[in-house]
């Protein structure tokens, strides 16, 4: 099963990949989540990245392709990916379905996560993560059960994007709609985009893909 999470910044994409990742086995894989350890680590590709990602641009689409490419081969060839995160452009979507085609392999869905622009201000400036885990959080939206204490691994340490501020967030959305938008009607041409309603609650986005990926 090889699925792309599609929609803007604070859809859902990371939150709803980590539950079909669990519940299916197939990897997550997140261009973002990529880049910051990229720039965790110092290499040159991550402080090219940085200074783009704290502006709230994209990085460059050939760069984006090197870091995702191998790794999406490898997991098509286990049970499958889901891509959260990319493509982000049509170039991208390009490149992913070249990289694709050359390996007998293909897309299964493209699942789009519509949601209202506004509220995705509220959703990523709430947003934090548990520091040993990754566990998602939201502020409002979806609180630890102890306060202060990781569900999943009962760490305490918590963290926060540096990105996640309300001016990069709306340059996100301005990207979003300017370069990522255009990458659904790629799919819709290729009849594989499937929506789902990302403004309902958490559970109810999850019941609504694996309604999809069935
Ligand atoms: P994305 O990966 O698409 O940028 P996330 O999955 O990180 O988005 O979600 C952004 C924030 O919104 C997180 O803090 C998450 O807990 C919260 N969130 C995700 N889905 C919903 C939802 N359906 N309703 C309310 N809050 C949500
Ligand atoms: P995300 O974690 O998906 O919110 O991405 C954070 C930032 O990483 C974005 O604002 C971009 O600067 C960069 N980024 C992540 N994925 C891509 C991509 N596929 N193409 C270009 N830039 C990306």
């Amino acid at each position: 099963m090889n699925l792309v999470l599609f929609g803007p910044p604070g859809a859902g994409k990371g939150t709803q990949a980590k539950r079909l990742e669990e519940a299916y086995g197939i990897k997550q894989l997140s261009t973002g989540d990529m880049l910051r350890a990229e720039a965790a680590e110092g290499t040159a590709v991550g402080q090219r990245a940085d200074a783009l990602m704290k502006e709230g641009k994209l990085v460059p689409d050939d760069l984006i392709v090197e870091i995702v490419g191998d790794r999406l081969i490898r997991e098509a060839k286990r049970k499958g990916f889901i891509l959260d995160g990319f493509p982000r452009t049509v170039p991208q979507a390009e490149a992913l379905d070249g990289l694709l085609a050359r390996k007998g392999l293909a897309l299964d869905h493209v699942v789009s996560i519509e949601v209202d622009d506004e509220a995705m201000v509220e959703r990523i400036t709430g947003r934090f993560t548990c520091a040993r885990c990754g566990a998602g959080y939201h502020d409002t939206f979806q609180r630890p059960k102890v306060d202060g204490v990781c569900d999943v691994c009962g760490s305490t340490e918590f963290k926060r994007r540096s990105d996640d501020n309300e001016a990069t967030v709306r340059q996100r959305l301005a990207a979003y709609h300017d370069e990522t938008e255009p990458v659904l009607r790629h799919y819709e041409h290729q009849g594989l985009v499937r929506k789902v309603d990302g403004m309902a609650a958490i559970d109810d986005v999850t019941a609504q893909l694996e309604a999809v990926v069935g």
